[in-house]
């Protein structure tokens, strides 16, 4: 999320941190330094060089296919192995989390982008009970400095991993170390049939006729059902799960319902209030709100998915008519949150948000590093040369103030502040804690956003900063 609007005003800046800046009424000492910065660029620098390899291959879909979707399929078989690995019962001689934890770069790839959905990730760490949650909290700060010691400085290749460090995460996951740059048609995973829970194991990733896992019409026939099922109704699984969890006794909170929307605080006493009112309707149907005393929660969640059509469009209908009896369901004009409660249960996985799309839309802001030429190798090495990040670091520090002085107002960073931004993000529970304490809430950071909508929010962005700061928003940033 970032505009690139670039004024030609260039003065020579400082190269080094100062002590403290101000945010609201409050100093702080620098929230993020340029050591991280650099480590940030040095991870980010590793994707670009792994997507061109991957778009490089002369065999499998890069060859057959687009090299975008050579890409695409790459992203989702990194998500695939990234939900494998959070969810594995990480048993260990230490506690801590070290070098040998640290995992293979496709899977870190995923980790960097959902760790830059704060919201999202904290949120998914605390609403339930889980391996999966318990893991994300281990996983909630990205030690970058050590990340970025494992990628050759010069080639921005990973380095081989230690003995230790790739039998980690192959006994854990049960997945090879070295994922394949290439993918063939004659590939397949496995998958739970949402409808039946059969595991299906004839999954193919790829097909000609682009239904295959990795790509958009993903749609399969059970092999034990015989029903056809899509990535949609694999995500209304988890949403039906969920419910029965709940009518059992588990403590579940439902994604987008834990945290206040206005500053990002667990109320978990207005979550369950909130969760009573918008599923009136499907309490009156389907008795989602009383205890489940059956055998078999299973089945009950199978038949509350058959009711909604496995469905999230339908469950956010029903979601509106809990809130709205009487009007009728109107889908282009829906309450945001209610369908951000909708939306999170449309995709496969664990995570409340599509990760796949998440870690393509990254893939821009990458880009847009690349060609300033910040993640080239050696870039920042001298001191006499860090002046772009730490004014990067620097104007960040101002963009929360600016945050901090108007509380409910959308602002756009440029993308020297969005660099500096994402990487206050990576270290997720200080971000937590210094933004809820120097802004006044917990801003999530939402990259999913209409250019027009962008546009507009820059112009107030610029405006506003000007009239803080007394200088233009928009710098030059020198590519060399
Ligand atoms: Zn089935």
């Amino acid at each position: 999320m970032q505009h690139q609007e670039q004024a030609p005003v260039y003065t020579p800046y400082p190269t080094e941190l100062p002590p403290a800046f101000p945010i609201g009424f409050r100093q702080t000492a620098p929230l993020v330094n340029v050591t991280e910065l650099q480590a940030h660029l040095r991870l980010l620098g590793a994707i670009s060089r792994l997507k061109f390899d991957v778009q490089s291959q002369r065999s499998g879909i890069a060859a057959r296919g687009t090299k975008d979707m050579a890409w695409v399929v790459f992203v989702n078989r990194a998500v695939f192995r990234f939900f494998t690995w959070v969810s594995a019962s990480w048993q260990r001689s230490r506690p801590g989390f070290d070098e040998t934890m640290i995992p293979p770069l496709d899977v870190l790839m995923v980790w960097h982008t959902y760790l830059l959905n704060p919201r999202t990730y904290f949120e998914d760490s605390q609403r339930m009970e889980s391996v999966y949650a318990t893991n994300l909290c281990t996983l909630a700060e990205m030690p970058l400095t050590l990340v970025a010691s494992l990628i050759q400085g010069q080639t921005l290749d990973p380095l081989s991993p230690s003995a230790e460090r790739q039998h980690f995460f192959e006994r854990t996951t049960g997945l090879p170390w070295y994922m394949p740059l290439t993918t063939d048609y004659s590939e397949c995973l496995a998958v739970f049939c949402p409808l039946c829970q059969v595991i299906n194991s004839r999954v193919r990733w790829v097909t000609d006729d682009e239904t295959g896992y990795a790509q958009a019409k993903f749609k399969h026939r059970c092999e034990s059902c015989c029903k056809e099922f899509t990535k949609g109704a694999m995500g209304m699984r988890r949403f039906v799960d969920e419910v029965s969890l709940q009518r059992s006794g588990t403590k579940v909170f439902f994604s987008e319902t834990l945290l206040e929307p206005p500053t990002g605080k667990v109320n978990e006493k207005a979550a369950q209030t909130f969760v009573e009112k918008v599923f009136k309707a499907l309490h009156k149907d389907y008795k989602i709100l009383k205890p489940f005393k059956g055998e078999n929660p299973a089945e009950e969640a199978t038949k509350l998915g058959d009711a909604l059509a496995w469905d999230f469009e339908i469950l956010c209908d029903r979601l509106h008519e809990g809130v709205r009896p009487t009007t009728v369901p109107d889908r282009k004009n829906r309450n945001p949150r209610l369908q951000r409660f909708a939306v999170a249960y449309s995709n496969p996985g664990m995570a409340s948000i599509d990760l796949v799309g998440a870690v393509l839309r990254q893939g821009s802001f990458i880009s847009k590093m690349d060609e300033l030429g910040w993640t080239r190798p050696g870039r920042f090495d001298l001191i006499a040369e860090s002046a772009p990040l730490v004014r990067s670091v620097a104007r960040y520090h101002a963009f929360l103030d600016l945050m901090a002085a108007h509380n409910s107002t959308f602002f756009v960073p440029t993308l020297d502040i969005d660099l500096a931004w994402h990487t206050h993000q990576l270290k997720s529970v200080h971000y937590r804690t210094a933004t809820t304490l120097f802004v006044g809430r917990f801003p999530n950071h939402d990259d999913n956003i209409e250019p027009s909508t962008l546009s507009t929010a820059y112009d107030i962005t610029a405006k506003a900063w000007k009239a803080r700061f007394g200088v233009a928003y928009s710098i030059r940033v020198e590519n060399r």
